[in-house]
């Protein structure tokens, strides 16, 4: 059994553990929480091991009746491996601490690539994360992106890639972050940072992309064009996608338009937390003109990146050198089959 901490169990990091729980060759040693929040009463529900960033906060979290397992220094000793989901730039300051305890970390996207040296995703680079000591697992639209290109690019081969990134404002417990009533280009330069996110684990890939945030909290919707360098067909390209284990179809006869109702969907699915791990791609959007293609595809923020984190912890720690069977592993282990 993997051994796994979670340091930092906020949205990315409950998820995480919750995977990790479901596997049967993992578990989870223990998740940290700064303060006591509804989180932290969710870890004690759950039975996971809760250490502490600050130990003089140590008397608040008892008082609140969440017994404190110790430091995470403490949970770091007792793991063969360390999740860090801390916020974006907290994540670096916490190196000192891993390379100390002589564990394995996987960081998130909100660090920038050279925190590990090494970004991740499952389908394009599963292989070069074998035996690493540190790996950043990229963020949520870099994955949606990443996921689609590679497949496309093992198929046909890409040209190029341009995509536009309309970004939810925030998550949906995030009440302070947003936009409340405009259209925020973000960045305003282009290139956004995604293009060289995905250089980051596809780095031969000649990719633009352009970014606005708007005021939702549900997922980001891609507009994707790519230049194939050999034609395809519309039906070869959603055969593709059918088979893809982390690739789903939103169907025309489902009748969905939007990031809400693909939302609803998810949830009626019995999906846990309503999460859509997978690339939401719109069927009807799938359009092949000559070796151009087009498409829209939603990105669940909270979820796409969750099951990645458990491929990469596998890569790392070498006990699954296949990639195609990890992400079996992983999908099944959290009862995940792709909308087809
Ligand atoms: P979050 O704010 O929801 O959760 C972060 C958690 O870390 C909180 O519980 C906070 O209390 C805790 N924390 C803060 N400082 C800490 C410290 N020093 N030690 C231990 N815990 C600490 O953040 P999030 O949205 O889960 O993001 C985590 C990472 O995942 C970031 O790098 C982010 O960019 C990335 N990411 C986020 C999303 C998303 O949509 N939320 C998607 C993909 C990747």
């Amino acid at each position: 059994m993997i051994r796994v901490a979670i340091n930092g169990y906020g949205t990315i990091g409950k998820r995480v553990a919750d995977a990790v729980a479901a596997q049967p060759d993992m578990k989870v040693v223990g998740v940290s929480k700064t303060k006591p929040s509804h989180e932290a009463f969710v870890a004690k529900s759950r039975g996971y091991p809760l250490y502490i960033a600050d130990l003089s906060k140590k008397a608040a979290f008892e008082k609140a009746g969440l017994p404190v397992a110790g430091s995470v220094d403490d949970m770091l000793k007792a793991a063969d491996i360390v999740v860090d989901a801390t916020p974006g730039g907290v994540g670096e300051k916490n190196r000192p601490l891993y390379e100390k305890a002589g564990v394995k970390a996987i960081w998130q996207g909100g660090e920038e690539h050279e925190v590990a040296g090494f970004s991740f995703n499952s389908d394009c680079n599963y292989r070069e994360a074998i035996g690493k000591q540190f790996a950043r697992v990229v963020s949520c639209n870099t994955t949606g992106l990443c996921r689609i290109i590679n497949a496309m690019d093992k198929a046909y081969g890409v040209e190029k890639v341009r995509a536009v990134m309309v970004r939810r404002g925030g998550d949906p417990a995030d009440i302070k972050r947003g936009p409340i009533d405009a259209i925020v280009l973000n960045p305003v330069h282009i290139p956004s940072h995604h293009g060289p996110d995905v250089q980051s684990v596809l780095p031969h890939i000649n990719i633009v992309t352009l970014a606005m945030i708007v005021p939702v909290t549900m997922m980001h919707m891609h507009v994707v064009q790519m230049d194939l360098k050999t034609a395809a067909s519309r039906e070869d390209v959603l055969g593709i996608m059918e088979k893809h284990p982390r690739m789903g179809l939103v169907r025309k006869a489902a009748g969905i338009t939007s990031t809400a109702e693909l939302k609803e969907y998810a949830m009626d699915m019995g999906r846990p937390r309503s999460d859509l791990w997978e690339n939401g791609i719109f069927e009807e959007s799938v359009s092949c003109i000559g070796k151009e293609l087009y498409l829209f595809q939603a990105i669940h923020q909270e979820a796409d990146v969750v099951v990645e984190n458990i491929d990469c912890i596998r890569a790392m720690t070498g006990i699954e050198k296949d990639p195609a069977k990890s992400i079996a592993m992983t999908n099944k282990a959290m009862k995940f089959v792709a909308i087809k």
